[in-house]
Formats: structure tokens, sequence, C-alpha cells
């Protein structure tokens, strides 16, 4: 039989003033001070700011974070990135995302309705990952506080308006390729590769 070994040496609090002693070391412990000492010379800094004067103030996000949702165009012709897929749809872990489809007068899929309960969504960033279109990705969008539980956003809130088309940049944030993606792709298929050199 294995003999185990005690990590915690120290003697075991058994009584009232066991416990008492041990609260007055924790409290008047050299490490209390020793924190106490970096927020005062935190706060006697010159120019020492720390705190944000929001909503007056936004805070700075990054590209890549996973705000609300939003839904792209084709920069050159303006029409809808989203093809109907429904991937997206089935991926989402949260069930939040609705959808519906047609069939357009020119045989395309036309996506008719897509909405996204923000309430119920976690903000997980699959729905994005898994858009063969680069569509649907999310933006900075960080204030959507609401009042109820259940809170809609339909495909004329996070599509780009045609109008702002010009402005619709390459999208950098949660759900655009990176900037390594040729890279990586050009990794995976290496016995295609080979196979293509062959031939030549
Ligand atoms: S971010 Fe996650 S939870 Fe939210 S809609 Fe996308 S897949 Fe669903
Ligand atoms: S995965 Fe992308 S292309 Fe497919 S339905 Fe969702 S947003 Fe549209």
């Amino acid at each position: 039989m294995g003999t185990y070994l005690r990590l915690d040496d120290r003697e075991p609090i058994k009584t009232n003033i066991d416990k008492f002693r041990r609260f007055l070391k924790r409290t008047f412990s050299v490490e209390l001070f020793v924190g106490l000492g970096v927020v005062l010379r935190e706060m006697l800094k010159k120019n020492s700011n720390h705190t944000m004067f929001y909503p007056m103030e936004k805070v700075n996000i990054d590209a890549r974070y996973r705000g609300v949702h939003k839904l792209l165009r084709l920069a050159e012709s303006g029409n809808e990135r989203c093809i109907g897929c429904g991937l997206c749809e089935k991926i989402c872990v949260s069930n939040c995302i609705a959808m519906d489809t047609k069939l357009g007068e020119d045989g395309r899929k036309k996506v008719i309705n897509y909405s996204i309960n923000l309430g119920r969504c976690v903000y997980c960033g699959l729905c994005a990952d898994v858009c063969p279109e680069l569509a649907i990705v999310h933006g900075g969008d960080y204030e959507f506080a609401s009042e109820q539980r259940a809170y809609y956003g339909f495909k004329e809130d996070f599509l780009t308006n045609i109008k702002d088309l010009k402005e619709q940049k390459e999208f950098e944030g949660y759900g655009a390729l990176p900037n390594d993606a040729d890279f990586k792709v050009k990794l995976t298929p290496t016995t295609y590769i080979k196979k293509d050199q062959e031939n030549d």
C-alpha cells in the first residue's frame, strides 16, 4: 500500500481560539499591506487615470471581439453574401438563430428572414466560424442590454445598408479570415500538391 504525503503541515484548526488566531493572521498578513502599497503607489503616480467615464467614453474594443452580429454584402456587387445554407442555424449552441428562405425567380435561394435572439445568444462565435461565405461576422457593438430576455435582432438590423456599402470595409474581426489564411490553406492539402507536381 502506498504512503500518503501530507502537503499542508499547518496545525489543524480545532478550537474557536485557533479560528480567531487564523482570522487575525489572515487579516493582518503582510500580503494585505503589499497590495495596499501597490494601490497607493498607482494612485500617487502623475497622470494616473484608470477610470473610464462610460458612457461618455467608449471602451476600445479589439477587432476580434465577439459583439453583436453583422451580415455583410459583397463589396463589388452589393449582393448579400448569405446564401441561406443554414449552417449557422444548425451549429448555434443556443438555438437562437432562425431563418426563412425561398427560391428566387433567378433560381437562387433567397434569405427572406434572418433573426437572432440576442438575449439568448452566448456570443460563442460558432456561427461566424462555420459560415462558408464569411457572411455572418461579429461586430464590435457591446451595448446590447435589454429589458427583456427575448431581444431579437432581424436581418435589416444586421445587414449592411446598401447606401453604406462603400463604408463596409474588409472585415478584420471575428468571423473574418485570419491574415495568414493563405499560408495555412497552402499547408493543409500537402498530398494533393504532391500529386499535382507528379502530373506536371
Ligand atoms: S454566437 Fe453562438 S450562440 Fe450566438 S448566434 Fe452565433 S452560434 Fe448562436
Ligand atoms: S452560414 Fe453564412 S451563408 Fe450560411 S445561412 Fe448562415 S450566414 Fe448565411
